[in-house]
This record gives structure tokens, sequence and C-alpha cells, in this order.
């Protein structure tokens, strides 16, 4: 069998009956749609159905571009300028052709996606087909656009709408239906009908938005690709986050453009998806079931928008979906650490619904910015400025409040996805914050985004990294990188006989699921907080094998102490993983590893205390088999050292971890003098 046919019976298995009916009906549709394409450059007739008034039905008020942060308006401005200029960096690759972007190339690769082929005939798994198709769809979201509307709205300066026009204009005519690349998956088509509604209502006061937008190439092209979206979507095992960015782009369109006869119908048939799609992504707590931090934002993100659209088009979203996006909100903001920044769990590809700000910023405090300007903020929450986003979102509806109680305080543990945070107050110091995974493997029988990460801890002290989770690099081609960055040996917690805890059927596929339980989780700020979880994920290889880990932070010492705890019948190996942050030096001694990273007031010192039962050694930058790397963003990767231990167990295995960590972030040694420690030391 091919592994292209090995792949798509991986797939299949993992569908049920009714999934399996739907995709028959959608390829029978695909086939009777194929006379539909029109080629580049061939002649189409303006859509039948176009009616009455072609006004934007939802205009921002008047005196919302006032509202902005000065330093919001500053920072999208400049980021507007940098798109004039060909500054561009897209997924971590520059895109110097921003100005006049080649809508078909791949810069990672320098290979054409297909322009003139049926779309359904497009391969885009295929990167000699498409070169690395993430890098050819992302420009295509359109999310320069919006930030050269945005700044003209906010500067009034021509030139910025002019290149939108210019650019929109070029889009539409190298994109007719159904021909090429970007009509090969409807999560492109949802987003950048996004864009195109927000580039409609940033520039509704810039004289040349009638002649860009009533035009027949932008009547043809919203239509299109409302058709496209209300015939095509994503569903059963594909139900994840593209059925939501779906749904928004639909309801958005037909909310803000209702121009044609459709419109009604696509704003009830969107209305009803998005609802239901949210609530299936969603846990009930307002975790995203796809346990991928990234995801968890880029859903929220979605969510808002389309909600804040439906309101002020007359056609609310019911309170429930308003209290679990509320939720998603109170989720975001109390999982991040003292410096504002998010975990990094599972997959990550920096995906946005809209892009109004400086994409340089950060993602995630322009998120809560939103959420403070559409469901409003609690004291906890750290204090985001407003945004462009938050001022223009929020003022297509006035702050709404939640019908469903709020946490009164930041909430450490969300039970139903199996996440936990250690955390240190304010008044103890430099932050220590402790992610500790023991959810679910991962959203649907393909968890298409997680990680084989279960009962992995992520560590940081003040905000920096120093156990880290490596990240996600890349999803298309390089098949070896993306099953290292989401392999078990990638994450800090333990492999058995070099095997993965969930078993991986191909890049956005596994076959089998780890199953994993918590056992306890840590009480409100007491002096020692202790989670502790399992999982039989490598019962394949020996149904008796558990891995079970206790993680106890103590206020007191500052030390976290991981055990872990092996057990089962038959001889296996193991390996412990410690993925360093990437600022994080380190000398290893036999068991001591002594580390240090610059701090704001000088180099801060730790310690990690390592099983002396297993050989430790240092791995940084390898590729043969790869090892020691850290992502920092999508497309981007950096060397970092990875401490493992190796060794062996028949029966069972205890192995003692302890990250020592100091009171003040200063140059100095750790707290080895610490004769607190040292007693507790001695007692190990
Ligand atoms: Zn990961």
């Amino acid at each position: 069998m091919s592994r292209e046919l090995g792949w798509y019976a991986r797939r299949l298995r993992l569908m049920t009956p009714t999934e399996v009916a739907w995709r028959g009906a959608d390829h029978g549709r695909r086939a009777a749609w194929a006379r539909r394409q029109v080629q580049p450059g061939q002649p189409a007739a303006t859509p039948a159905s176009t009616r009455g008034s072609l006004c934007l039905a939802t205009p921002l008020p008047a005196g919302t571009r006032d509202r902005v942060d000065p330093e919001a308006r500053k920072a999208v401005v400049a980021a507007a300028d940098r798109v004039l200029t060909g500054e561009w960096t897209l997924l971590g690759t520059p895109r110097p052709d921003i100005c006049v972007p080649d809508w078909f190339l791949d810069p990672v690769t320098g290979r054409r996606a297909p322009q003139g082929s049926l779309a359904f005939r497009i391969d885009h798994r295929d990167e000699a087909v498409t070169g690395n198709v993430k890098a050819v769809w992302e420009l295509s979201r359109h999310h320069h656009l919006t930030v050269l509307s945005a700044a003209w709205w906010l500067t009034g300066e021509d030139s910025y709408a002019e290149l939108v026009a210019d650019q929109l204009r070029s889009w539409w005519a190298a994109n007719p239906f159904l021909s090429g690349v970007h009509w090969t998956s409807g999560i492109e088509l949802g987003i950048r009908l996004t864009s195109w509604v927000w580039i409609r209502r940033l520039l509704d006061e810039w004289p040349g938005v009638h002649d860009l937008f009533e035009h027949d190439d932008a009547l043809r092209q919203l239509w299109w690709h409302q058709r496209y979206l209300a015939a095509f979507r994503s569903r059963g095992s594909s139900a994840n986050n593209h059925a939501v960015a779906e749904a928004c782009g639909l309801l958005t369109a037909a909310c803000a453009l209702p121009w044609f006869d459709e419109s009604t119908r696509w704003r009830d048939v969107a209305l009803r998806r998005l609802q239901s799609d949210l609530r299936a992504n969603t846990f009930p707590s307002g975790v995203n079931r796809e346990l991928a931090s990234d995801y968890h934002r880029f859903v929220s993100e979605l969510g808002l928008i389309a909600a804040a659209e439906t309101a002020a088009a007359g056609h609310p979203v019911e309170d429930q979906t308003w209290d679990l996006l509320t939720a998603s909100l109170d989720v975001a903001a109390a999982l991040v650490d003292v410096t504002g920044r998010p975990p990094r769990q599972g997959d990550g590809d920096e995906g946005r619904a809209l892009v109004l700000d400086d994409p340089a910023d950060d993602a995630w405090a322009q998120l809560l910015s939103l959420g403070a300007a559409t469901v409003g903020p609690r004291p906890w929450w750290p204090a985001p400025r407003l945004t462009v986003a938050g001022a223009a979102v929020g003022a297509l509806l006035p702050p709404r409040p939640a019908t469903a109680p709020r946490p009164t305080a930041a909430p450490r543990t969300f039970a139903d996805a199996g996440i936990s945070l250690l955390r240190t107050p304010p008044e103890d110091g430099p932050e220590i914050w402790c992610r500790c995974d023991g959810g679910p493997h991962g959203f649907l029988s393909i968890a298409a985004h997680a990680h084989a990460d279960a009962l992995a801890v992520e560590v940081r002290y003040d905000g920096v990294d120093v156990l880290v989770d490596p990240g996600t690099y890349c999803y298309h081609g390089q098949p070896e990188w993306r099953s290292y960055f989401r392999s078990t040996r990638a994450h800090n917690t333990v492999e058995i006989d070099g095997e993965n805890q969930s078993v991986e059927g191909g890049p956005f596929l596994w076959t089998r699921h780890a199953q994993t339980r918590v056992d306890a989780v840590p009480a409100d700020e007491p002096r020692t907080q202790t989670w502790r979880g399992a999982h039989t994920g490598y019962s394949r290889l020996d149904a008796t094998v558990v891995h079970r880990r206790t993680v106890t932070l103590d206020r007191r010492t500052r030390a976290l102490t991981i055990t872990d705890e092996l057990s089962g019948t038959t001889s296996h190996t193991l390996r412990v993983a410690f993925h360093l942050g990437p600022a994080v030096t380190v000398d290893l001694s036999g068991c001591l590893a002594r580390l240090s990273w610059p701090g704001g007031d000088g180099m801060v010192g730790a310690e990690l205390h390592l099983p002396p039962g297993l050989r430790w050694g240092e791995h940084r930058g390898e590729t043969d088999p790869v090892l020691g790397w850290f992502s920092p963003g999508f497309g981007r990767r950096v060397p970092t050292t990875t401490l493992v231990g190796t060794g062996e167990f028949t029966g069972t295995l205890q192995a003692t971890s302890v990250l020592d960590l100091p009171r003040a972030a200063h140059a100095g040694t750790g707290r080895r003098q610490n004769p607190v420690e040292t007693t507790a030391r001695k007692q190990r």
C-alpha cells in the first residue's frame, strides 16, 4: 500500500458511518460543481441574486477610532508602513513581495502552487504539488490588508487604502471560482471573508470603497466564497477549529454584507453552525478541546468576532454561546504567567481570526483586549490596553454582562481539560509558574493538533522559560520535524521503549490516544501545592504499564519536586527528558544540573537535582535523531539543551527530580547554601 493510501485507510477507520456518508455526499457535490469552475481570465456573470443596496449594514459608530490606545494606534500604523516598505514576515519567512504579492509562491521551497487547476483535484498534502501549502495560504488570509485598512481608518492616508484596493483586485482576478490552491480548504475562505468584511468596514468612509466593493469582481467573489462555505463544511472528525472559522466567515459576511437573495439563509445556517461548533469545541470550563493554547486563542477570537457581528445585525447568538465565550476569555486570562504569556500546549500555528493590530505584538494580549471590550474583564485579569480590534469590534455591541456566574479569582485548575497551574503568589517574589498536563490526548477521533505530552510540565521563573514545551515548528513538509515536535520525547515527561505515549498515524492524525487521569489538584494558595496524574498510554506494550507523576511546589523552599513512578511486569527502557528554555545555560555534572539565565537584575541561578538511578546526558541541536530544539514560533527553530536520563526497569521504578529556584532574581548560585534545603536534600 502506498503511503498516501495507508494514511487514507487509517483516516477512514476513525470516521463514523455518518461521517463516511457525509464525505460521500461532499464528494458527489464536488464532482457536480466541477463544471462551475471559472478559469483565470475567463468571463463570469454577476451573481443574479444580487439585490438592493450594496451598503455595509453595520458601520462603526462615529468616534470609535478616538478610543484606540495611542500605543496600539502607533503600532498598527508602523506595521502598515512595513507593508509599504516590503518588510513583512509571514510564519517566520520574509515576504519582500508583500507590496505586489505572488499569490501562489511558497517562499520556503520557491515552488508555485497551482493556479488554474480545479481546486478539488489539487493535493495540498503533497509538497511537490503546492510547496509548503501553509506558507502559500497564509498570505491569502489577507491579514496584511486588514492592517493597511486599519491604518487608513486611523490616519486617512490614501496610500494605505489604495494598496488594499490594488491587492484585492489582483487577488480577485487571479483566483476565480474553484481555480487553484486557495479554494482547497474552507478555513482559508472563512478567514479571508472575515478579513474582507473588515476591510469594507474600515474603509467605509474612503471615497474609493464603492467602486472597489460594488464592482463585479467583488460581488462575484463574495458570493462565491459564501456559496462554497454554505455547501462544504468541516464535519465529524474534522470539525475542530476549521469548522468554527468556516462558520465565522459565512456568518460575518452574511450579517454585514447582506447583498444577495441567499444572505438571510446563509446567516441562519452559519449562526446554527457557529453555536453548535463552538459548543462542541469547548469544554464546559471554557478551555478549547483541542488542548492547544494557540487554538484556544484562535477559536475564542473567531467566536467573539462572529458573535459581535450577529449582535450588530440584530440576530444575536444565544446567551449560552456568550457565556461559553466569556468562560473561554476567563480561561485565557487565568492561564497567563506574570508577564502575560500563555502556556505552550499542543500545536500552534499563530493563526489569527482577524488582524487589526500590529501582528508582531502579543496576540494573547490582543485577545484579552478584545475580550475586555466584548465580554468585559474581571478584576483579576491582567489590565489590557484598548487595541484597534478591541475598540472596533467592541463598538459593534455594548459590553454584555454574562448570564452565568464568573470566577471571583483566577482559577488554577480546569478539571475537564486536565490543566493545573502550580504557582507562587506575587508576595513570594519572582513567580514560579508550572503547568501540569493531565488532560485527554486531544479533540475528536483524530486529535489533529495534539502532542504526545501526557503528564508533561512547563516551568517558568518570573516569565522566563526554564523547562519548556518545545512548540510546533511545522505542519507540512519535513515529516521528521513534524513528528519530533509532537512526540513524547520532545516533552518534559517520560518515554518508554522509545515509543510515543499515543500512536501517530499521520501529520494531523493520532490513531491511538493515551488515557490520562488526574488524582490530585492544588488547593488555593497553600504552602505546598501538589498535583498528581497517571496515564496508561503504554498499555499497548505491556498491559500493566502505568506512568504516575506527582509534582509538588513548596512555596517556602521554592523547590519544585517531580516524582515519576513507573510500573509494569516485563522489562522496559525509559527516557526522562527535561527541555531547557532557550535562554538557559547548563553545567551538568553527574546528576546535578546547574542552570543559569539572564534575569532582570543579572544572572539567575537554579539547580536541577536529577534522579541518580538514570544515566544523564545533554543534547543540543541534534538532527540524527532530532533532539534538543525549541521553536519560538511557527516556521522557526533554534537549538536548546535537553537533559535526558536513560535507564531500564522491571516491575517498578521511582525517580525524583528537584528543581530549586531562587527567591530573588539576582546574580547568584541558586540556593545551594540554604540550610533548610540542604536538610531537605539529605532526606531524599
Ligand atoms: Zn508540545
